[in-house]
């Protein structure tokens, strides 16, 4: 469904993604780890159109979209979720995912989808008039998210969902993401959070300095000395 091969970012003269190759086939759920400063939203970014890959191809459902405009890959089937979800403070909860549904133009699939993020997070249905601003740091991560699925994307692309949640509400954004993958999802999550990510995902990446140092199943990964060493300890 994705195919990211030998990917390049970078920023001025400082490269920061170099030379990334991985596929995340049709349901997938496939997690991106390593630490902070990694590259690894720069990837995400790359894959979204929202920096330009300086080397490399991204291939969307078999189609190259390397130097094409972001919306592309939103109507070629990959919804995103970016890091700090970035809702539209001003604007309501249902103007935030309608938002998300922008370049739907069968306003029937729109309320489709309108119910069926409602039936999902009952919250938020609850919260529709309210501006996006008075929700909780996880309701805000259920809109991001609500918000991403209104295009009715095949593919769900989540930057680090756990950023800034109490644990308590981490579980929850990760027992959601299992359930959209177990419902038919394909999902891709970039994480800091190693010990998380790996127990949804089904293949793990791990991201050193622009590189990926190592990958495979993600129970293998569970076990491996490099992680066990270098990310479960501080998780
Ligand atoms: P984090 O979890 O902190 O977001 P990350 O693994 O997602 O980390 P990136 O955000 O992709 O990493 O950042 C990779 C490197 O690129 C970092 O050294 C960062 O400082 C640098 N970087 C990111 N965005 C920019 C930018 N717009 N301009 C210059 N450098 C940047």
């Amino acid at each position: 469904m994705l195919e990211i091969q030998n990917l390049e970012v970078c920023y001025g003269k400082a490269r920061v993604v170099k030379g990334v190759s991985l596929q995340v086939s049709r349901g997938d759920c496939l997690a991106i780890v390593g630490a902070n400063g990694a590259g690894k939203t720069s990837i995400l970014r790359a894959v979204m159109g929202l920096v330009p890959a300086a080397g490399g191809r991204i291939i969307l459902n078999g189609v190259d979209l390397t130097g094409r405009p972001a919306w592309e890959r939103v109507t070629g089937g990959a919804g995103y979720v970016p890091e700090g979800r970035r809702v539209f403070p001003a604007l309501s909860v249902e103007k935030n995912l309608l938002a998300g549904a922008y370049r739907v133009a069968d306003q029937k699939k729109v309320h489709h989808s309108l119910a069926r993020v409602y039936e999902i997070f009952p919250r938020l249905q609850e919260r529709q008039r309210q501006p996006a601003s008075t929700l909780s740091g996880g309701e805000q991560q259920m809109l991001a998210i609500g918000r991403a699925l209104m295009a009715g994307p095949q593919l769900l692309i989540i930057d680090e969902v756990s950023m800034g949640l109490a644990p308590v509400v981490v579980n929850q954004a990760f027992q959601l993401i299992d359930r959209l993958h177990h419902e038919g999802l394909t999902v891709l999550l970039v994480e800091q959070n190693a010990r998380k990510a790996l127990q949804v995902a089904e293949w793990g990446y791990l991201l050193e300095n622009g590189k990926i140092i190592l990958s495979g199943r993600a129970t293998d990964l569970r076990g491996h000395p490099d992680f066990v060493g270098a990310y479960f300890g501080r998780n």
